[in-house]
């Protein structure tokens, strides 16, 4: 594993825009506050759901959209730089009114009924995501 360490940055708690997209108010939000990198966690609701799943053989995320109202029991992940701009990668956990779950790769289109967000900013150089031919996906290229 190639790594980097990440000392202490600043914390915040944040209740996200009704009928926002979740990502673009995550990367709004660290592009306003000039945050790089940071530990992500969102617990919520939302009205609609675009999440992924990524086939490794095709190399390509196969959609699985909900238009439906479900819980974010748990939404965790990073946030780093894409093109020199915030990128968040989240992973989802999503229940309905029947206590049933589905998770998989957050994607634009997932529209907010409720959120509140915990950053947990870390301090130091800022990772770039760039192509990675052995995967097809935008990984951690300076590592
Ligand atoms: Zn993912």
């Amino acid at each position: 594993m190639r790594f980097k360490e990440y000392g202490k940055g600043r914390r915040f708690l944040g209740r996200l825009d009704y009928e926002s997209d979740i990502i673009e108010e995550i990367e709004g939000f660290a592009t306003s506050m000039d945050i790089t990198t940071a530990y992500v966690q969102v617990i919520g609701a939302l009205k609609k759901v675009k999440i992924g799943y990524y086939d490794q053989d095709e190399r390509v995320y196969k959609e699985l959209n909900f238009d439906r109202h479900l819980e974010i029991i748990q939404c965790a992940g990073n946030l780093t730089l894409k093109d020199n701009k915030p990128k968040a990668h989240l992973h989802i956990t999503l229940g309905d009114e029947e206590g049933n779950t589905f998770s998989g790769h957050l994607m634009e289109g997932s529209v907010v009924f409720a959120g509140e967000a915990y950053f947990d900013e870390l301090r130091g150089e800022p990772l770039h995501r760039g192509y990675d031919e052995t995967t097809g996906l935008p990984l951690w290229e300076n590592i």
